[in-house]
């Protein structure tokens, strides 16, 4: 009869397994290496390309889930692996649900097998939305995308900054505004197809961690796509404009369908988070068990043992916090409390605190790259910053309790 559970099935154990194994076996023996040499380790993806983890198939399975935890138990398993390396593998997807959630079935059909490329030749692609001064402020957003209509053309003029693979990847996906007067209701996404003239990658940052992640400036300048590579097309998007015009001539709030793709999508980077807390705390455990000072093992002192017990806690609850958020958007379930930017801002501050912690108790192996933790803790930071930083989760969560317009 009751038919709560938080018990995996035979299926979700496999897959798991398998991507535990994959992880242990080919991502972490790989991970110091990429982390020094800051750049995308292709032969990694090519591995993953080859067993079937980096393909639309494999992510398109886990997204399908009905109990909606194949997604977070995927990113857990591969972010516990190497979180620079595993963003390498899953970047291209956020480039992918871009398409998927806006492109009509022919441009799903056309550019995601682009994006990720076969076994033999691997590709990946981009999301390009932050700009230099439109990073959590979506509406300040500059890219323009004109329209000639004698070509059945979209001309693409801005800078793009931070896009993961941006530069590298074979095929981008770029949000521009076609409507400046609408805010964030007049932008609209642009596959850039491999090759086009005008695109150029800018600066490649040297970050703080995720270094085997290649993050990069996009500087588009009169990039000229076919009419055809607007997602969703151009009828649908004049209706939209139009309908979006009306309100806002009335003076009506747009209900801001985004934010419900938000909720359903911060999860995954909570999961994320949790994989790297994970790694670090499983780390810290080991090394405290073995390591004496004093005479007895570092864990025999309750000031040790209470940071694990810490550790430990937080980081099943906000994989807990996960888990719900992921069943609610895959079982239709509505955000009444912001539950997805709950589960990824609490993840991420605990991916940030348990690393910290993993630090302290490797004592000066913590401090030092012989040990993991220490690219762990470099890794960890970024889980408070991308895809909404911590601030905007606490925003998004407290409009939405106080029933204020989230814009
Ligand atoms: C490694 C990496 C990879 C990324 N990958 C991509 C990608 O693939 N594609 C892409 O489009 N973008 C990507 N980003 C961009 C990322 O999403 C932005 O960095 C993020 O949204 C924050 O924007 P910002 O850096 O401009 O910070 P800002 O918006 O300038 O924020 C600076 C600080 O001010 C705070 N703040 C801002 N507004 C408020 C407010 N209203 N209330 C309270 N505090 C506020 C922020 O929380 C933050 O602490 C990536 C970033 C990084 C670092």
């Amino acid at each position: 009869m009751a038919d709560f559970t938080l018990d995996l099935n035979d299926d979700q154990k496999q897959v798991r397994d398998w991507l535990h194994g994959f992880a242990e076996n080919v991502m972490r023996p790989a991970a110091a290496e990429w982390d020094e040499r800051e750049e995308t380790p292709w032969p990694i993806i090519q591995e993953a390309a080859k067993v079937g983890i980096y393909s639309l198939d494999f992510y398109a399975q886990q997204a399908f889930d009905p109990t909606g935890l194949g997604i977070p138990l995927t990113m857990e398993e591969l972010f516990w692996g190497d979180a620079g390396i595993a963003l390498s593998i899953v970047g291209t997807g956020l480039a992918a649900v871009g398409v998927l959630a806006n492109g009509t079935e022919e441009q799903i059909g056309t550019w995601i097998p682009q994006m990720y490329g076969d076994a033999a030749d691997v590709k990946v692609a981009a999301f390009c939305s932050s700009e230099p001064d439109a990073g959590s402020d979506v509406a300040a957003m500059r890219t323009r995308a004109v329209y000639d209509e004698a070509r059945d053309e979209w001309v693409l003029n801005g800078t793009k900054t931070w896009a993961t693979n941006g530069g590298i990847a074979n095929v981008h996906v770029v949000v521009a505004v076609v409507d400046p007067e609408l805010g964030s209701k007049g932008h609209a996404s642009f596959i850039v197809p491999p090759g086009t003239r005008g695109l150029s990658q800018g600066q490649k940052f040297k970050k703080h961690g995720i270094r085997a992640s290649h993050t990069a400036e996009v500087v588009l300048e009169d990039v000229r796509v076919p009419g055809g590579c607007l997602l969703g097309g151009k009828e649908k998007l004049d209706e939209r404009l139009a309908r979006a015009r009306e309100r806002s001539r009335a003076g009506e709030q747009i209900k801001n369908a985004a934010m419900a793709t938000f909720e359903a999508s911060r999860p995954a980077v909570g999961a994320m988070a949790v994989g790297t807390a994970r790694a670090a705390y499983e780390v810290a455990l080991d090394y405290a068990k073995t390591r004496q000072q004093f005479g007895r093992p570092i864990i025999d002192n309750q000031g040790v043992a209470f940071q694990l017990a810490d550790m430990r806690t937080r980081i099943d609850a906000a994989r807990l916090l996960v888990w719900r958020a992921s069943w609610m958007a895959t079982t239709g379930k509505r955000f009444t409390s912001a539950e997805g930017s709950m589960s990824k801002l609490y993840a991420s501050e605990v991916a940030k605190d348990v690393t910290a912690r993993a630090v302290q108790i490797l004592g000066g192996n913590g401090y030092t790259r012989e040990y993991p933790v220490e690219r762990m803790h470099r890794d960890a930071a970024i889980y408070t910053i991308f895809e909404g930083t911590s601030e905007i989760q606490r925003l998004v969560i407290a409009r939405t309790l106080g029933g204020v317009p989230i814009r």
